[in-house]
């Protein structure tokens, strides 16, 4: 058998195990529909993905006359993956089936100033708590996804960090992580993966392309197209937070000026309510100086959004001024992907969402380019504040469920070899 001829066998069969993991409940029938591969070529992929343990029988549908159809579905507790979120203000965890279900959920202390050895140390604990606590057998697990804000690269961990993780510069983030816990890894930036996750629990629907808008110390874009993130040449696309909205703008953190974190990221709107003597006494942030409002950016951002969300005017009006120029960000993010969706997400999304999509809508209404063909719906994730980590984790089911996709793969021992 050639090598060709193994490629096109394991295409199908990936394919083949993609489909049935998105229809949630097929049948061999409704896979030569939906895949225009042959009879023949579903009956040996599927027979495979039985054999393998990935696709268990469930029973047979009503009969429409003919033979009833053996219902095909995925075994979701045949495999497990692992994804976490690590970030300076804290580490979310997640643990998820095979077809991206959460079955465990942790949230520690970030990783602030602690050095990164240390903090991969304790990262290794916290995994080996949550996999014990689910009871979930260690040799399922297929890997782990690690997720944090970009930009990142593949072979030295997080390049050109935020301020507040400038140590994790430069550190071979995944070899460590692979070292301490003894699974694969995946990198990516947040943004992506958060994206990701959404495409993977099916939460944009049956479209294959659209964009994540996620908010979290920073302000970042997860783009999905036909069915893969895509990340550009290094992993870093989407980075609408440093989109220059207005070339005369305030400096940026990255060096540029005029960037849309500068102007309206959720930074900006912590030095601006503490800027003001009552709005900062009234979110609660009296005694933390400005100066230091990087560190604890998502924090202080949630009490003012929190404030705002209570009826406070003035709060209210810094959300919708940072919205304005997510809106503006969005549009030219949207206007250059041609989506018809757009699913805002992160931390800050969770808490102030439902500030945001009306502004962004309306911003999208207005002016996106293409609105006399179709519109652009806004939506906050169901899972904003864990959206990353599960992400993290589709990113090693996709890896492994459907290795053809364009996006980071697993190494290809272990997880691959278990296929
Ligand atoms: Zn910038």
């Amino acid at each position: 058998m050639g090598a060709g001829r193994v490629t096109t066998h394991q295409g199908a069969t990936a394919a083949v195990l993609d489909v049935i993991r998105a229809c949630g409940t097929t049948s061999r029938a409704d896979l030569v529909h939906v895949t225009g591969l042959t009879g023949a070529t579903i009956s040996t992929a599927v027979r495979r993905l039985i054999d393998d343990g990935l696709v268990i029988e469930t029973g047979r549908a009503e009969s429409t006359g003919g033979k009833p159809r053996v219902l095909l579905q995925l075994n979701h507790a045949a495999r497990f993956a692992i994804g976490v979120h690590l970030d300076h203000s804290g580490i979310v965890y997640v643990l998820t089936t095979l077809g991206g279900t959460v079955i465990g959920r942790m949230s520690r202390a970030g990783a602030g100033v602690g050095n990164p050895p240390t903090v991969i140390a304790r990262m290794a604990q916290e995994v080996d708590a949550l996999i014990d606590g689910s009871g979930v057998d260690r040799d399922r697990v297929l890997g782990l996804g690690l997720v944090s804000p970009g930009p990142l690269t593949p072979a030295a961990g997080m390049r050109l960090t935020p301020p507040a993780m400038r140590q994790w510069e430069d550190f071979p983030l995944d070899r460590a992580v692979h070292e301490a816990v003894g699974v694969p890894v995946l990198l990516d930036n947040d943004a992506t993966a958060a994206a990701l996750g959404e495409h993977w629990t099916g939460r944009a629907g049956p479209r294959s392309t659209f964009a994540a808008v996620y908010m979290g110390t920073g302000v970042g874009a997860g783009l999905i197209i036909n069915g893969a993130a895509y990340g550009g040449v290094s992993g870093n696309a989407g980075e609408i937070g440093h989109m220059c909205l207005d070339p005369d703008g305030p400096e940026c953190w990255c060096g540029a000026r005029g960037c849309t974190e500068a102007l309206g990221g959720p930074a900006r709107v912590v030095a601006a309510a503490c800027d003001d003597h009552d709005l900062r006494r009234r979110a609660g942030l009296d005694g933390q100086p400005a100066e230091n409002g990087r560190a604890e950016v998502a924090g202080r951002f949630a009490a003012v959004a929190r404030l705002a969300l209570r009826g406070d005017t003035r709060a209210r009006e810094l959300l919708e001024d940072s919205a304005r120029y997510v809106g503006l960000a969005t549009r030219a993010l949207a206007n250059v992907m041609d989506v018809d969706l757009v699913i805002l997400t992160g931390p800050s999304m969770a808490v102030a969402g439902s500030v945001y999509v009306p502004v962004v809508q309306a911003e999208l209404d207005r002016s996106f380019f293409s609105r006399s063909t179709h519109g652009v719906r806004v939506m906050v994730s169901a899972s904003a504040r864990t959206s990353a980590a599960i992400g993290a984790a589709a990113m090693v089911l996709q890896s492994h469920l459907v290795p053809h996709s364009h996006g980071p793969a697993l190494p290809l021992t272990t997880a691959r070899a278990q296929l």
